[in-house]
């Protein structure tokens, strides 16, 4: 696994109207210049040690004008990318309420969240969606040429976690969220190398991680940063035992905030976050940016 990269994702869940979206982002954008980055001209960077990719994963009715702000603000399209929060995994039809991948691609989208835990909690999203969800973008990226990366949510929940199954329980849900793609995308592949397919295993470009305690989202609770590197090292352990993925992240959810982020940065094997409740102030999600680049 190579070429890692810092990733401050942002995860509007069902909040914001395309207007208020406007608004956010041209607030975002003008702190972000005030920030002055120019990664292209060290002698810029007075306080940036590092510059993470910025993710934006508003509504779907959002996902239009946010789209045309980040072309207003090109200088920044490097750092700035959107995210759908869903898509479905057929490409068309009677599906009502759903959403493709060619339409999330039609805004630029170059990251889709899979599986966030209140998509299989409240709204019932089973492993065996997931899967074929998660196939449908590896499918899609790979017949299209055109990337689209998933951000698979794993995580347990309260019960789980102290009866000390955590560990086992994350690595069956990473394990059934790519066991469609196991089986369908090797077939499909030309020039497979034949290493990969004695082991069985899948090669994939890119894949975000994104674990996400149940128990620390939204609680203003977060997970020890010492726990939480634990499970990425484990999370990273075992995709690199079980798949061939060529630039894999692990990113942390869950109460993240400004006040955490430094602490929770700090470790090796969290390679960013995915933020919800404090991303919502344009203010809030830009310090948290700030602090995560910052020395
Ligand atoms: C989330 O739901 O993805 C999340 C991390 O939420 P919050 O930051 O509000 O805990």
């Amino acid at each position: 696994m190579t070429d890692k990269k810092i990733i401050i994702a942002a995860n509007f869940k069902m909040n914001k109207t395309h207007v208020e979206v406007r608004a956010y982002l041209n607030s975002f954008f003008k702190k972000l210049k005030e920030l002055n980055i120019n990664i292209n001209d060290k002698s810029d960077e007075k306080c940036i040690e590092t510059v993470a990719e910025i993710i934006f994963a508003p509504p779907f009715t959002a996902l239009n004008e946010a789209y045309n702000i980040i072309k207003e603000n090109i200088e920044f399209g490097h750092l700035v990318k959107l995210a759908s929060q869903n898509i479905y995994f057929e490409s068309a039809g009677a599906y009502t309420g759903e959403i493709s991948i060619e339409m999330i691609k039609a805004f630029d989208c170059l990251y889709t969240i899979i599986g966030h835990s209140e998509r299989r909690w409240i709204l019932n999203e089973s492993d065996d969606l997931i899967a074929k969800k998660i196939f449908a973008v590896f499918n899609y990226s790979k017949k299209k040429d055109l990337s689209l990366i998933p951000i698979l949510c794993v995580g347990e929940n309260l019960d789980i976690r102290k009866s000390g199954k955590a560990f086992d329980f994350v690595a069956e849900q990473l394990d059934r969220a790519l066991s469609y793609s196991k089986n369908n995308l090797n077939s499909n592949m030309q020039n497979i190398d034949d290493k990969l397919m004695d082991k069985n295993i899948i090669e994939i470009d890119e894949l975000i991680v994104a674990y996400e305690p149940i128990w620390a989202i939204g609680t203003g609770a977060p997970i020890e940063p010492e726990d939480g590197e634990k499970m990425h090292k484990f999370i990273y352990k075992h995709l690199n035992n079980n798949y061939s993925i060529k630039n894999c992240s692990v990113i942390y959810g869950g109460s993240v905030t400004e006040k955490n982020i430094n602490t929770l940065m700090k470790k090796e094997h969290i390679d960013g976050v995915l933020v919800g409740g404090a991303s919502l102030d344009p203010q809030s999600f830009f310090n948290i940016y700030k602090f995560a680049v910052s020395k």
